[in-house]
């Protein structure tokens, strides 16, 4: 049986916490090399909920310190918006500070692997995600519009470094079969621990929305289904009912069924909970969602006019090239746009509305 804990904290009070998480799922760290992989999206402000809190990062880094490993490494490769740009966005967001001297930019040393050919034969993951002993996984608990919530599963999406992220956006071509290539990510280096940084979370058009939530809480995790699972029905989500989760427990990464989990801590559901606007598409089942979903018309990004700069990142970003700078601001040729949803994830300006 897997086991997830939840656990008060504050971000002036989180070594409680990550000392019991580290209690709990006992590991060997002498002598090995340790990847501590935030979700570092892109560049922000630490206090826009976008990445893992800094002040999450450090304790996780003092106390990987004490354990005597032989190296210990910080890094990620954000998304598009800052594809090579690595050192600035953990500069800005504060996990350079954070990393105490451990960052190291991943993104420069990619090695090629093997892939689901239903996708594509091969990607190039950075080397350090292969070759690592020990992988802690450190997401942020957070709303996806894409897959309803972007959690442990998601954040190994961002082993892989520069513009493959969008690459494969654009493979996966729709939202179920994109639920899969996370998955198919996930797997190639399943990571040995996962701590969710869940202080301060974020609801609504995640996972760059401007709606944050107060929860207080740590979750650790040997296992990224369960702990999916858990954050999903925090959220009010049916775990069931979300592809990437039912292809995981396929693929015999774990099991999204509660009845199945061990959970040391008190799981309560947050109340009214906003779930991104169209999660539903990434739920099977529902069926008023998927004829939304079939008439392409309904739900696709829209540019806020009044927050957008023109700054043509989504322009330039859109995998399938369906974003135009025509005008004054940018469109969407609705018939190209393959509702990967990478311009609204990347836009600085949180302009892009789902709508
Ligand atoms: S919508 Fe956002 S990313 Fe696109 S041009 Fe406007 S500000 Fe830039
Ligand atoms: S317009 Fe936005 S959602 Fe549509 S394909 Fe381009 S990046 Fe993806």
């Amino acid at each position: 049986m897997k086991t997830v804990m939840i656990h008060p904290a504050t971000h002036d009070s989180l070594r409680p916490a990550i000392d019991r998480a580290f209690e709990i799922f006992p590991m060997d760290f002498a002598g090995k090399t340790v990847l501590i992989k935030p979700n570092a999206l892109r560049t922000s402000a630490a206090d826009e909920a976008i990445v893992t809190h800094p002040s999450v990062v450090r304790a996780v880094v003092e106390k990987v310190e004490t354990l005597n490993p032989a190296a210990i490494i910080v890094g990620d490769n954000p998304g598009v918006v800052s594809y090579g740009a690595n050192e600035e966005c953990f500069e800005k967001t504060g996990l350079m500070a954070a990393a105490k001297g451990h960052y190291r930019n991943i993104g420069n040393d990619p090695v090629k692997v093997d892939f689901n050919p239903a996708f594509i034969p091969s990607v190039s993951v950075s080397r350090i995600v292969m070759e690592a002993d020990i992988i802690i996984s450190l997401p942020r608990f957070k709303t996806h519009g894409l897959t309803v919530i972007s959690g442990a599963l998601k954040n190994s999406y961002g082993i892989l470094p520069g513009a493959q992220k969008s690459i494969l956006h654009k493979i996966a071509g729709s939202p179920e079969r994109f639920h899969e290539v996370v998955v198919e990510v996930f797997k190639l280096r399943v990571p040995d621990l996962f701590i969710l940084d869940a202080v301060v979370g974020m609801e609504g058009n995640g996972p760059a929305s401007p709606d944050l939530r107060e929860i207080g809480l740590i979750l650790a995790a040997d296992n990224g289904v369960a702990m999916d699972a858990v954050i999903a029905a925090m959220m009010g989500c049916d775990p069931a009912c979300l592809r990437f989760l039912q292809k995981a427990k396929e693929d015999g990464l774990g099991d999204y069924d509660l009845k199945t989990v061990n959970i040391i801590g008190k799981l309560d559901v947050i109340p009214d909970f906003k779930l991104p606007p169209v999660s539903g598409e990434a739920i099977t089942g529902n069926i008023a969602i998927q004829e939304m979903l079939a008439s392409k018309n309904q739900f696709r990004p829209r540019v806020d006019q009044n927050l957008c700069t023109a700054c043509g990142t989504c322009v330039a970003q859109c995998p399938v090239s369906a974003l135009t700078m025509a005008g004054e601001f940018p469109e969407v040729d609705h018939d190209t746009c393959i509702i990967c949803f990478c311009c609204q994830e990347l836009c600085p300006e949180k302009a892009i509305r789902l709508s």
